[in-house]
């Protein structure tokens, strides 16, 4: 499986927010966001081939308990199910994030589902073909039904404009077993001026509406870098 990095930080996002954990990011992504912030893992892959030992020793050098399997998208890679049952076996906390439009029977703690909504595309003009596979991948809800059964979830949406949150509430909709609660709306930004901006409206919308808001604390703490 490519690998992109594997590094020790802190997750800014969902249930865990503070968790100290380590970082393996898959390289590879059936979609294009045009807002992809691992560019180096979707758009351009970049990485080493490692086998799961080697993931594994790489993991080992730190002592967090805490492991992200993250991407790209990691459940693209059938490798993914020998890696997750190492790791179980090895009694680490497993966290995937998804964008939920791939299943694969992993073991797995918390499956943390960011569906990509119509403000997600890439440009039509600039990458016609990208933009076509990207907009019929992008939402298969018999896979988004299967996770959420399957495993203890999260699901945490990007939000660019106020009319976003309605094709959330639309989403939402469509799953009556989603908990609103463990659902996360996330201001879309690349650097924390963007972030506090749409913070503004978001997060009060937020409380209204009985979300969470996720306010992305890894910008805020190291900014928008590779390997934060
Ligand atoms: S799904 Fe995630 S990794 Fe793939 S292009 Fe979109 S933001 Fe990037």
């Amino acid at each position: 499986m490519k690998i992109a990095e594997i590094y020790r930080s802190i997750q800014g996002e969902g249930a865990l927010t503070g968790t100290e954990s380590v970082f393996i990011r898959v390289s590879g992504c059936n979609l294009r966001c045009w807002f992809c912030d691992t560019p180096y893992a979707s758009w351009k892959p970049e990485g080493d081939d490692l086998s799961v030992n080697e993931i594994m020793d790489r993991v080992s050098v730190w002592d967090s308990r805490h492991v992200v399997l993250t991407g790209g998208e990691p459940m693209l890679f059938a490798e993914m199910i020998p890696l997750c049952n190492r790791l179980r076996a090895e009694n680490y906390h497993i966290t995937v994030e998804t964008a939920g439009t791939l299943h694969l029977p992993v073991q797995c703690d918390l499956m943390s589902i960011s569906p990509k909504t119509s403000n997600s595309a890439p440009d039509a003009i600039d990458h016609p073909r990208w933009n076509r596979r990207h907009e019929r991948s992008r939402f298969v809800p018999h896979v988004i039904r299967q996770l959420l059964h399957d495993f203890n979830y999260q699901l945490k949406f990007v939000v660019d404009t106020e009319d976003d949150i309605d094709e959330v509430e639309d989403y939402i909709k469509q799953f009556p077993e989603i908990v609103r609660a463990q659902v996360y709306l996330m201001p879309q930004g690349r650097n924390q001026d963007e972030l506090e901006r749409t913070e503004t409206w978001l997060l009060p919308r937020c409380q209204q509406l009985q979300l969470q808001y996720c306010p992305r604390k890894q910008i805020e703490w190291f900014g928008a870098l590779k390997g934060s």
